[in-house]
């Protein structure tokens, strides 16, 4: 049996939830403008404005022409081939690697009435056939297809039946073989090109190198087509770094003043901390559910549909976990281990807040990551020149961590693009960091270092600085050294502090094949001399660490209501089988809560509501406004 959703069963509440579908009628007399565009956003997604570039990328569709879209994760990319898709003749083909994610897409198009359906591996023979029969007799707006599929001889000569309304290449950097996500079938679709010179087309993707966009345009011939780059920048993720001092007791902080009920997903770097952290979040009340490559695949999948499914699930994850995620309404990530790269730390953290409200990106680390980082990375296959660049990106990924400006700038600045001010929504802007100059302390770590012969880690330096007496001490004859005592006027915490930020600035560097003992390196001559001086950053006390803001909820809003809404959303998606954020994205509840519509008309003005959500949820969610006013 076809899925109900598959297909939407009442064309006619999509032709008047999308009134410029009857432009489709006669498009040679009447092509589509950008004023149709704006209607069916009002009516179909129930939204009031683009977010540039949508609108031009959408006026290049509308009047023929390609495109090529560079958009970060939650940039509203989908929305720019689905609009075009409403309002050309003919039904879109949207092209996407990630089958598993079909299913949401087309149950999200099928709630907002319009007629959407996928083909790939994962449909019965005959439920392909008869979303074949609906796409030839011309009753869907978007067909979701696989690229293999897509690319048999049938399916090709199907198309030049019924010339596609535009073609839509989702995930295009999937053509790149130099990145990880590289796919064979990805090469044959610039077969589009030769063979449906006519059809438009749009290639997406969120990756944002340049030599990427260079390859998708060569690759695809779309080296005329309009290219359109939106900026990097995620405003509503507030990024948070800071030591690590318990992490276990960090994390529970953060989790229960700042995140209750809410989804996430905590990454830490290897299984077995994934298992230990999962086990004990649960112990702790949390739904949390353990997820990496380790575990058997139905496990896996079973513990993503909970998150998916369910509200307030908290996935422990190594990396495994991620690629293919696009729940909208994932409120926090947290990391309890140290990405590798900037690059990583971007992309995992970008998975939080697509649906652009506020989220969290939360980091704790610590000296000790960065020397397990290190050893990782030594032990690791790969040539010299590899080790060498992935040791510069762990130093840049370092670097963000230890900077006193705004992070937001900072990460920007590493892809390459500019933020003129300081961002106002990053831990180093809402508590300014406070510096101190280190200058002599660099100094006389730097000459413990170099006295103990560079065969010895923080703790035994630390040791040496403050003039401990214990039998490694007295063993290597180090009570004798200049160097010892000489530090007593910093704690061990702050000794600590001191060498984290000098192996962060690369001054000195980790030997791991020698138990992580402390090497020299050759920038720190000039400290040693006098010649350079060095600002570091005063970490602050673990008891005093400031609590910032709270940005779970948008300031204002209800709690009592909020979750009662919630719940009237988890139970229309139990109903129909599908996420609750199909049924309304929380930025839709939040609205929700700040103008509490007593109306129809009132709750149809509400940002994500559309004719046909309207028709279908205004009732519920109302009742529910009424309601708690009357408890309140
Ligand atoms: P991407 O595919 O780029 O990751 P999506 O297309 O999933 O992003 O869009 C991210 C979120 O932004 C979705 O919740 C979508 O409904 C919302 N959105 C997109 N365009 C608009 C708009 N013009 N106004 C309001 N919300 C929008
Ligand atoms: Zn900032």
């Amino acid at each position: 049996m076809l899925p109900d959703a598959t297909l939407s069963a009442d064309p006619a509440t999509t032709l008047a939830a999308s009134p410029a579908t009857d432009q489709g009628a006669n498009p040679v007399a009447n092509p589509a403008t950008l004023t149709d565009a704006l209607q069916s956003l009002e009516h179909v997604f129930g939204y009031t404005a683009f977010r540039p570039p949508q609108d031009e990328i959408i006026a290049t569709l509308l009047d023929g022409g390609d495109a090529l879209v560079v958009m970060p994760t939650g940039g509203g990319k989908s929305l720019c081939y689905q609009l075009p898709a409403l309002l050309r003749p003919g039904c879109a083909i949207v092209i996407s690697p990630l089958i598993a994610l079909m299913q949401d897409q087309v149950d999200a198009l099928t709630q907002l009435g319009v007629r959407a359906a996928f083909l790939n591996s994962s449909l019965a023979p005959q439920d392909a056939h008869a979303v074949e029969q609906a796409w030839l007799s011309d009753q869907l707006d978007l067909l979701y297809v696989a690229p293999e599929r897509l690319l048999q001889p049938r399916m090709l000569e199907l198309m030049e039946q019924v010339s596609p309304a535009l073609f839509a290449i989702d995930e295009a950097h999937c053509v790149s073989q130099w990145g990880h996500d590289f796919r064979e079938d990805y090469l044959q679709l610039s077969v589009l090109h030769e063979r449906f010179a006519n059809v438009p087309r749009i290639a997406l993707t969120a990756t944002a190198d340049e030599r990427t966009r260079q390859e998708i345009a060569q690759r695809l011939g779309l080296e005329q087509a309009r290219h359109f780059v939106a900026s990097f920048d995620r405003p509503n993720i507030r990024y948070r770094i800071s030591l690590k001092d318990n992490p276990r007791a960090q994390l529970l902080r953060f989790l229960r003043d700042e995140q209750s009920g809410n989804a996430g997903i905590v990454y830490c770097l290897s299984r077995k901390r994934v298992d230990e952290t999962a086990a004990w979040l649960a112990d702790q009340g949390f739904s949390a559910l353990p997820y990496h490559a380790g575990l058997a695949s139905d496990v896996r999948e079973r513990h993503q549909r909970r998150f998916l499914r369910e509200e307030g699930v908290i996935i422990v994850a190594t990396i495994a976990f991620g690629m293919g995620i696009d729940k909208p309404d994932v409120r926090f990530v947290a990391h309890l281990d140290l990405p590798k790269t900037v690059e990583a730390y971007y992309q995992e953290t970008g998975r939080a807040g697509r649906d652009g409200e506020p989220s969290d990106a939360w980091l704790v680390y610590g000296l000790q990551d960065v020397i397990t980082l290190r050893q990782m990375l030594q032990q690791s296959q790969g040539s010299e020149d590899y080790k060498r660049e992935e040791q510069r990106r762990l130093s840049a990924m370092l670097g963000l961590c230890e900077i006193t400006t705004c992070r937001r700038q900072a990460l920007l600045q590493y892809f390459g693009e500019a933020l003129s001010e300081p961002c106002g929504n990053c831990d180093n802007c809402l508590t300014p960091v406070e510096t101190w100059d280190g200058t002599e302390a660099a100094q006389m770590a730097l000459s413990a270092v170099y006295r103990t012969g560079q065969r010895f880690g923080v703790n035994h330096l630390i040791d040496v600085l403050r003039g401990v007496e214990n039998d490694k001490i007295f063993s290597n004859d180090h009570h004798q050294l200049p160097t010892f005592g000489v530090g007593q006027a910093l704690d061990a915490r702050q000794w600590r502090s001191v060498f984290r930020q000098l192996v962060a600035r690369g001054y000195v560097s980790v030997d791991m094949n020698r138990y992580g003992a402390l090497v020299m390196q050759e920038s720190c001559r000039a400290v040693l001399r006098g010649e350079a001086s060095v600002d570091l950053r005063k970490d602050p006390k673990p008891s005093a660490a400031k609590r910032t803001t709270k940005t779970a909820l948008p300031e204002h809003i209800d709690i009592g209501l909020f979750e009662a809404l919630r719940e009237c959303r988890r139970e229309l998606a139990e109903e129909q089988g599908i996420p609750p954020y199909i049924v309304f994205h929380d930025r839709t509840l939040h609205q929700i809560c700040e103008r509490r519509p007593q109306t129809v008309q009132e709750f149809a003005a509400i940002s994500g509501v559309g004719d046909r959500k309207c028709e279908k949820y205004a009732e519920a969610f109302l009742e529910v406004v009424r309601r708690e006013a009357g408890t309140s």
